[in-house]
């Protein structure tokens, strides 16, 4: 089974069919902060998470919405065309603020040039009646994704990772944006402290009984002055995941998922700089290669497995 020319069904594949073209992302900062670090919920954050609020790759916070997909269509240019966007509030908790500021900041993406849609990073516990009527609007007048950090299904590891939710308030977000027909986008993180490959299959089938239109598979990085960084100086074993054994578990995770969910991800993005491990994740290609042809070569695709998620 291929969709495209992938064994499974990338986001790439899903936007051309949706749109007719590439469709890219760009990635922005509203200037958002995270009830899981500024004390609502607790400080500090996910212990993975960065001081950029896993918005690495996302831009310059303090410029405008309109400056920052300026500068990031520049940078796009040179490597990809593409005549249309979605805008993507990837930076902290994207739904973490009054509904005037978040209409404002959204209006403003999507009065961009070419915008055909809005992706929105947010956590399942930041989803008030008032937010949900907001996004109900954008799902009228717009394509829109809402993505939800879910990472691990275990909460013994969500306590680990200072997660701030657990997976029945998981379930809960989900049920609330599907009521209203949204579009939810998932993400796991493969290699987890002390997580065993048992427990990464369990999340991928946790996630594939619920009902969601898509997935991100990253793999777990270490952040140069993260929580997790400082865990892994006072103890490196947490940190073990060969880039063999990542793709074996990605294998499996891709057979076990359900083939309507689009893949959007099957690795993470780290900036270079800032990578403590796994220090194999730097050579991002080799890595896509690599993943490509254990499939095939496996003859593992999308969906092979889904019944047993049953
Ligand atoms: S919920 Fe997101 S922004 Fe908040 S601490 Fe966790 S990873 Fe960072």
């Amino acid at each position: 089974m291929r969709w495209g020319n992938k064994p499974y069904y990338s986001l790439d594949y899903f936007l051309r069919e949706k749109f007719g073209e590439k469709v890219m992302k760009i990635t922005l900062d509203g200037g958002f902060t995270c009830p899981n670090r500024d004390g609502k919920i607790s400080f500090g954050g996910c212990t993975f998470c960065s001081s950029r609020g896993s918005g690495e790759f996302a831009g310059d916070r303090l410029k405008s919405i309109h400056d920052q997909f300026k500068d990031q269509k520049e940078m796009m240019k040179k490597k990809w065309k593409s005549n249309k966007y979605i805008a993507y509030f990837q930076a902290y908790t994207n739904t973490y603020a009054s509904t005037d500021y978040l209409k404002k900041l959204y209006d403003e993406a999507l009065s961009e040039e070419n915008v055909v849609g809005i992706s929105i990073g947010t956590r399942p516990d930041c989803l008030s009646d008032e937010v949900l009527d907001l996004l109900s609007y954008y799902n009228e007048k717009t394509f829109l994704m809402v993505e939800l950090g879910l990472q691990t299904s275990n909460d013994k590891t969500g306590e680990l990772i200072n997660r701030g939710h657990d997976s029945k308030c998981f379930k809960e977000g989900v049920q609330k944006l599907r009521e209203r027909n949204i579009n939810v986008i998932t993400h796991v993180i493969l290699g987890l402290p002390h997580e065993t490959e048992e427990d990464m299959i369990n999340t991928v089938k946790f996630a594939n009984s619920l009902d969601i239109q898509g997935i991100k598979y990253h793999l777990l990085y270490i952040i140069k002055n993260t929580k997790l960084h400082k865990d892994y100086l006072k103890d490196p074993s947490i940190y073990n995941l060969s880039m063999e054994k990542y793709i074996e578990i990605l294998g499996e995770a891709i057979s076990l998922t359900n083939p309507k969910i689009v893949i959007h991800r099957i690795t993470g993005d780290a900036k270079r700089e800032d990578i403590i491990e796994p220090l194999w994740s730097i050579k991002k290609w080799e890595v896509l290669n690599s993943i490509h042809s254990y499939l095939d070569q496996n003859n593992l695709y999308q969906g092979k497995l889904f019944n047993r998620n049953l």
